[in-house]
């Protein structure tokens, strides 16, 4: 691979990434564990680091860049916008917000939206919108599920179903409770007088790549209207396309019966969303979409002219390439190929996982790689290290889960090419 991508003089490179590296160790707070490389451009589904060095980045930024890197339209956007506004205060109108609220609600039914910026953010004001709906009745609890993700403020690590991230942050906010993802049962049992709604990812992103099933969404809008409590769902990473619909529980329950019915009580988003603009928003359905009224809720940034015109031009440039359909295509493609390498090297991996864009490959546990070597380290984040010396990102998903979730305008090609330098690498490994 090295060969064909001739690299600048090695002592100048060296130079680069120790001068980035040093800024980070000396004024950046040392909150994430980060990989030893520092990104300089991309285009398309690639990046450059300091060095010149190309990787096939099938990342996307976590679920972000859903256009690509350095998307020209997405440049024209941002020009065009930023020329007339950039930033007004929510204490006024403006027509990129309305617009872009308005596509939201033509995706999904009838509602509104509230735009912030974030999707920590977008998934506090769903914990909101629940405890505003409960409050006359004194409910406020949320029950959310094990191995959930939904973020870093203090209500989103208590909402999230992982101990690692509420470590050292106790006391942690009161509210929620967690239960086995795909249980119904579990949460039937766990309904007290105080909750009030139900949060879930349609496909956890964090916790490992799990789609939620058929049986258990359709359960819990069944549950949830039985005891008058909100489903709400966080589609910050599983949302906007990734699955191959605009929300994965579409995607999900494609052909089942009674399906068509199913709709959430409330939505957050992020991510794709703004194409890697920062922007996040909720949606709640009618008749909720009214619940937050005015003073109860805001934040400076949301829904900016800015952010919003990228956010329509994602949309636009989404819907005219028909890349839905693409992302669902060649993710079942990408699927097959993950799950060929479990049957071709079981000694490593354990096959594929996922819908759409928003894949995993599970790995054996370390002790059964004979390579994984570091015994520190978790088997995701050493078969990451090789991948980007091969020239390939992908995002670790827990301990044993790597996670593709590319750009919806990845080729075929490219495709082919991540599968081929994951297949080599996975090689090297059995
Ligand atoms: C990334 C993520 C979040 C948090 O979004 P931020 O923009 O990092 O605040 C919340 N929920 C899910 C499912 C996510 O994947």
């Amino acid at each position: 691979m090295k060969e064909l991508f001739p690299t600048s003089p090695a002592p100048i490179v060296h130079n680069q990434f120790n001068e980035v590296r040093e800024l980070f160790s000396r004024y950046v707070v040392p909150s994430y564990g980060r990989f030893e490389i520092a990104l300089s451009h991309g285009a398309g589904s690639y990046v450059w680091d300091v060095s010149g060095k190309r990787y096939l980045d099938l990342g996307g930024g976590i679920a972000v860049t859903s256009l690509g890197h350095a998307n020209p339209e997405i440049t024209e956007a941002l020009i065009e916008q930023s020329r007339r506004l950039v930033h007004v205060s929510n204490l006024y109108f403006q027509g990129p917000q309305g617009r872009l609220a308005q596509q939201i609600v033509r995706h999904l039914a009838p509602g509104k939206v509230f735009f912030c910026n974030s999707g920590a953010e977008a998934n506090e004001g769903l914990y909101k919108v629940a405890r505003k709906f409960g409050h006359d009745e004194g409910r406020f609890e949320i029950l959310t599920a094990i191995n959930s993700f939904h973020g870093r403020t203090l209500g989103g690590i208590a909402a999230t179903g992982q101990e690692k991230v509420k470590k050292g942050f106790e006391p942690i906010v009161p509210g929620f409770r967690h239960v086995p993802f795909n249980d119904l049962d579990a949460v039937k049992a766990a309904i007290s007088p105080a909750t009030v709604a139900v949060l879930i990812e349609g496909i956890q992103g964090e916790g490992g790549i799990t789609p939620a099933s058929v049986e258990y969404l359709l359960g819990l809008r069944k549950l949830c209207d039985e005891h008058r409590l909100l489903l709400l769902m966080d589609a910050v990473q599983c949302g906007h396309f990734r699955s191959g619909r605009f929300q994965s529980f579409q995607r999900i329950l494609e052909g089942a019966p009674d399906a068509s019915a199913f709709l959430p009580d409330g939505i957050s988003m992020a991510k794709s969303l703004g194409g890697g603009f920062p922007i996040g928003a909720f949606w709640l359905r009618e008749p909720f979409q009214d619940l937050l009224g005015p003073g109860s809720h805001g934040t400076t940034f949301g829904g900016t002219p800015l952010g919003c015109a990228v956010a329509n031009k994602v949309f636009e440039v989404i819907e005219r390439d028909g890349l839905a359909g693409h992302v669902r295509a060649l993710g079942d493609w990408l699927k097959t190929e993950l799950n060929r390498l479990g049957e071709t090297y079981p000694g490593v991996v354990r096959g594929g996982r996922g819908l759409g864009f928003m894949l995993g490959l599970e790995l054996q546990p370390k002790e059964a790689v004979k390579a994984f070597r570091d015994v520190d380290r978790p088997a995701s984040m050493q078969l990451c290290d090789r991948l980007h010396d091969a020239g390939l990102l992908l995002i670790p998903s827990g301990t044993q889960i790597v996670r593709l979730l590319p750009a919806f305008n990845l080729s075929r090609a490219q495709a082919e090419e991540g599968v081929s330098i994951l297949a080599s690498v996975i090689r090297s490994l059995a």
